[in-house]
């Protein structure tokens, strides 16, 4: 059986990123960036107030109180006409440019009207620059504002608009085609006659796919036959990758592996020593089929889940050109005791808490594959690698994080 990492490595072997695509910005949370963001103009293009109040030249409010004559209003969007001279102010407000011959900004909690002058109180001392943005403060032209390969956040959205940029060069997004199979499965809000259960997966997956920043096409359930998953298996030409769950174990009605191998599929492995997961395969269709690739995922809904999360998720982070493939991992301290390990690697479904330390991961007491009710609640899953000996409460663990 082959071990995590190198499935991982055979997984993402095969995957390049994807070509680039335009899309509007209101369009573009979430997406990753496929050209970085440079700034278009220096921002803010010229020196402007960062409050209301007055624009004075700092000399003249060094002693306090002053007394000075408002030569203009200068509001955001107008532009000034005067230049300030001594012991002259023009009111200002947020955002406004700055006229010539001012240094400084006295705010307007600090002063008191005077007729067509102002009187600057106590407290309104203001040195050269004080509530002043420099023009390009932010940003100049030219600048890079974001990387390519970042997934974009609302700030990012926010900053490629003050750039200048209503639409953005993102990646285009994978498209993943999901297919379901077995005899017993009926779709949820159906009414289960006996034998039957609802399927999770491909909703569960579908939606893994969308988080992840890809485009999920749920092909629906196959039954346990040949043509059936054929049928089903042709629709998905044109995907990037091919995710079908259950029938992947060894039993009579375990046909996922001998339906693809009929289409021409290229074998690139079947089990990896984890649990949950270990029915894993991985293989590539021909070029008639378009060259997509299958991840054969285990129909137990966790383990369905979880070798999503350690392949499907870097799978489709490399088609994205995103840096960092993850999974995520970090360092967690054990919240209970744990036995030695055997020969498979294991990701044990924990609740996450913080404490002064950093986090504590508890595994649930009972590890079944079929629990999504445990998988919901976890924070993230406790890794054991092979042989790993007893491990104490307390003691150091990887912990992948969850959601
Ligand atoms: P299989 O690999 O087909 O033997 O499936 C393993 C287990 O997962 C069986 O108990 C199936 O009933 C269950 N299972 C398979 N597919 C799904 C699905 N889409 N949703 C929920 N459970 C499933
Ligand atoms: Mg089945």
């Amino acid at each position: 059986m082959l071990s995590v990492q190198d499935a991982t490595d055979r997984i993402l072997s095969a995957f390049a990123p994807s070509g680039p695509e335009i899309v509007a910005l209101d369009q573009a949370l979430g997406r990753v960036l496929n050209v970085p963001v440079t700034a278009r103009l220096d921002h803010p293009p010229q020196a402007v107030s960062a409050m209301d109040g007055y624009a004075v030249r700092s000399a003249d409010v060094a002693n306090l109180p002053a007394r000075l004559k408002v030569v203009e209003a200068i509001a955001a969007g107008t532009l000034p006409t005067r230049t300030v001279g001594a012991n002259e102010a023009a009111r200002i407000f947020t955002g406004a440019a700055l006229p010539q011959g001012a240094d400084a900004i006295v705010i307007q909690e600090n002063t008191e009207k005077d007729g067509d002058h102002v009187r600057v109180v106590d407290g309104g001392a203001a040195i050269k620059g004080k509530h002043i943005r420099t023009a390009g403060n932010d940003f100049s032209q030219g600048a890079v504002g974001i990387a390519s390969g970042r997934r974009l956040t609302p700030s990012d959205i926010g900053l490629a608009a003050a750039m200048n940029w209503p639409w953005l060069t993102v990646t285009r997004k994978p498209r993943v085609a999901i297919i379901s199979t077995g005899n017993e499965l009926v779709q949820p809000g159906e009414t289960l006659a006996p034998g039957q259960i609802v399927a999770s997966n491909g909703f569960a997956l579908a939606a893994f796919v969308t988080a992840c920043g890809g485009e999920a096409i749920n092909l629906g359930i196959a039954r346990d036959e040949e043509s059936a998953l054929a049928d089903l298996i042709d629709r998905a030409a044109g995907a990037d990758l091919l995710l079908t769950s259950g029938g992947a174990s060894v039993g009579e009605h375990d046909l996922v592996q001998s339906v693809l191998k009929s289409k021409g599929m290229d074998l690139d492995f079947w089990k990896i020593a984890m649990r949950p997961g270990k029915p894993l395969m991985f293989g590539r269709l021909p070029m008639s089929m378009g060259a997509l690739k299958v991840i054969g995922l285990p129909g137990n809904p966790v383990s369905a889940l979880v070798t999503a999360t350690l392949f499907v998720g870097p799978a489709l982070a490399r088609l994205l050109g995103q840096e960092d493939v993850g999974p995520r991992i970090v360092k967690a301290r054990l919240g209970i005791d744990l036995p030695a390990n055997d020969l498979r690697q294991d990701y044990l479904r924990s609740v996450v808490t913080e404490d002064a330390q950093g986090p504590v991961a508890t595994p649930f007491g009972k590890q079944d594959s079929a629990m999504l009710s445990a998988l919901s609640r976890s924070g993230g899953l406790v890794i054991r690698p092979p042989h790993a000996p007893a491990a104490k409460a307390g003691s150091e663990v990887d912990l992948v994080r969850l959601g």
